[in-house]
């Protein structure tokens, strides 16, 4: 069984995403061509924003979400403490320090009650990360920082595609930002990602940013990076498109019918040897970009899933204030005792839109085997 199946997917789009790579061959232009443009009309239009911006990953789309809110040395930018490294990493990077703030133990998404006191003069933006497919709390994120008027940056790598109260990620503060990595719910054959907003002035310094700095050819007005999309990725992406809201309705059904499946399956077992379903907030639909339950004997499950040929992936062992890189920041672990209960629980199974029903028994069976033993 595969994790992620990204084969089958191709055997589904094999023509068009075929005829879309043969047309960048045949015309020859390889980096921000007119599929890269197209995919940006595309893009932006399904969010709903007026801008879409895409560039190189979403490593740099992130970064550059931070340059054009202007954060550097002395800044400080609150982000969530259980993530991908990326967004802590790239406040780092520039110079600020990364703030992290435990997470909801439901959603596993930044606790949006400790935003408030967490706030200094020194702050300079707030990154929340939508974690797994759902949508962090962004409406009371946004209201909290509302008064302070701090730019909200959504980290919407793995929630491409999952909506919010309706709206749709990306589209849930100032600016969202995504990642086409290949495994990500609208996933590219490279690298790849994309910057949402509704500010135009913004948008325009996020296309300066991504070609160095220029505003006109080799006249550099800003410090800026290579943070170009190929036109190879933007043709795979236009292709998958096509049916990528199919796929987001099947994500949340398997999700759906994976907690339904658990919860029997584990109905008869005493509540502290259960895995727990992940949970999703009435207001949201999740893509569910990592489907990640709770086990309390991880270590043993892990072993038991690879028994079975199940494979599993712990997103993520060890929380961003653990982190070597961070251990100058001298956090102390006991104020975040949500992210430390799920970085010791935390297990995500296979999860793709091609799964089948038949699939899903073989891992929810293995699940339960594993875990009671
Ligand atoms: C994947 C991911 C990123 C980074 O995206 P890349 O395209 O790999 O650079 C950032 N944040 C989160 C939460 C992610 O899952």
């Amino acid at each position: 069984m595969e994790f992620i199946d990204l084969k089958t997917q191709y055997q589904q789009l094999r023509k068009p995403i075929n005829e879309r790579i043969q047309t960048v061959l045949d015309h020859g232009q390889y980096i921000l061509g007119a599929e890269v443009a197209e995919l940006e009309r595309e893009l932006a239009s399904y969010v709903g924003v007026d801008h879409c911006v895409a560039v190189a990953s979403g490593t740099d789309a992130i970064l550059m979400a931070l340059m054009v809110a202007d954060v550097g040395a002395g800044d400080e930018v609150i982000t969530t403490a259980f993530s991908f490294i990326a967004a802590g990493e790239m406040i780092a990077l520039l110079g600020a320090t990364p703030v992290f703030l435990d997470i909801d133990s439901h959603s596993y998404n930044m606790d949006a009650t400790l935003l408030e006191a967490a706030i200094t003069p020194r702050t300079k933006a707030i990154m929340p990360v939508s974690l797994y497919g759902q949508c962090a709390d962004l409406d009371s994120i946004n209201s909290v920082v509302e008064q302070h008027n701090l730019p909200v940056i959504e980290d919407a790598a793995q929630s491409f595609g999952a909506t919010y109260k309706g709206r749709r990620s990306c589209s849930l503060s100032k600016t969202g930002v995504t990642s086409f990595f290949p495994s990500k719910p609208l996933g590219c054959y490279g690298e790849g990602g994309a910057i949402f907003t509704d500010d135009d002035s913004e948008a325009k310094v996020i296309r300066q940013i991504r070609v160095h700095g220029e505003d006109r050819r080799y006249h550099h007005s800003r410090l800026g990076i290579n943070g170009r999309m190929d036109n190879l990725q933007a043709a795979v992406l236009l292709a998958k498109l096509e049916i990528f809201g199919e796929e987001v309705d099947a994500r949340r059904r398997i999700g759906t019918s994976y907690s339904e499946m658990i919860e029997a399956a584990f109905e008869s077992v005493e509540p502290s040897r259960r895995a727990i379903p992940p949970i999703v907030e009435d207001h949201n639909h999740s893509v569910y970009a990592q489907y990640t339950v709770s086990v309390p004997n991880r270590k043993e499950v892990i072993a038991g899933m690879t028994a079975r040929g199940i494979p599993t992936a712990v997103h993520y062992p060890v929380p961003l204030y653990r982190q070597p890189v961070f251990l100058s920041l001298e956090q102390e672990p006991s104020n975040f005792p949500n992210a430390e209960a799920a970085a010791a629980k935390v297990l995500s199974l296979p999860m793709h839109p091609y799964l089948t029903r038949e699939q899903q028994a073989e891992v929810v069976a293995a699940l339960k085997a594993s875990v009671v033993g």
